[in-house]
């Protein structure tokens, strides 16, 4: 436990702060076990990792307490790491491309619930498919037989004033009501997880109700 149990107190003070029906993610990358254990003492019951092998040594050093929680991916995933990704998380928020669809398709054998994580900003520093690509891929996501896409997942372009990434927010939340209307055979949407510590407040705001936080529960990196 951190020494004055900050990371219980920070994250319980996003939990009150934010609406019920908005999930966090704790996104722990660089973070040891012993943190990641007090997050979830705390409550958090969804824990986000970056690298497939950063996840697999804290599930391992968590034992039975990894179990009691679900994980998901939400760094970018190498093909050649797909097996290993299917090992040790949930779900992978970060379905970009149908390479990684088809290799996640292939490898499991019941229904794999994925987010199609999308570009929202059309950077070219950050993955994520086109926005205006964003349907296709979808709609051949979640045709296949062994995955469900379950949501869509953006990571937004980084402003120190988090009003001006209010526009990407409400980008997506018009993204995401287009596809549920559409009602897609095989689609099952109904998670809109974007906004992170700086930006957290105005994407519940535009409609998000999955957040992905890191430095404002843990402390800086
Ligand atoms: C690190 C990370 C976050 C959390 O970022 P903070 O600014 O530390 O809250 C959220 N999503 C993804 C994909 C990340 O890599």
């Amino acid at each position: 436990m951190s020494r004055t149990g900050e990371i219980a107190q920070s994250y319980r003070r996003i939990r009150n702060e934010l609406p019920d029906g908005v999930t966090i993610v704790a996104a722990a990358k660089t973070r040891s076990a012993d943190e990641i254990r007090e997050v979830i003492d705390a409550g958090a019951s969804v824990i986000g990792e970056n690298y497939v092998q950063e996840g697999r040594d804290v599930r391992r050093e968590l034992g039975e307490m990894a179990r009691t929680v679900r994980w998901d991916m939400i760094g970018h995933l190498q093909s050649n790491k797909i097996n290993d990704a299917l090992r040790h998380f949930d779900l992978v928020q970060t379905v970009d491309r149908m390479k990684v669809a088809r290799g996640i398709n292939k490898r499991v054998n019941e229904e794999f619930p994925v987010y199609v994580q999308v570009n929202i900003g059309e950077e070219s520093t950050k993955y994520g498919v086109m926005p205006d690509e964003a349907e296709e891929l979808v709609q051949e996501v979640a045709r296949m037989d062994n995955l469900c896409v379950k949501g869509l997942m953006t990571m937004e372009p980084y402003f120190d004033d988090p009003e001006k990434a209010r526009p990407y927010f409400r980008r997506m939340k018009e993204l995401y009501d287009c596809l549920r209307d559409r009602n897609i055979p095989g689609l099952d949407l109904d998670v809109l997880s974007m906004g992170m510590t700086n930006s957290f407040r105005v994407a519940v705001d535009e409609g998000a109700n999955m957040v992905r936080i890191g430095t404002a529960i843990f402390g800086p990196r």
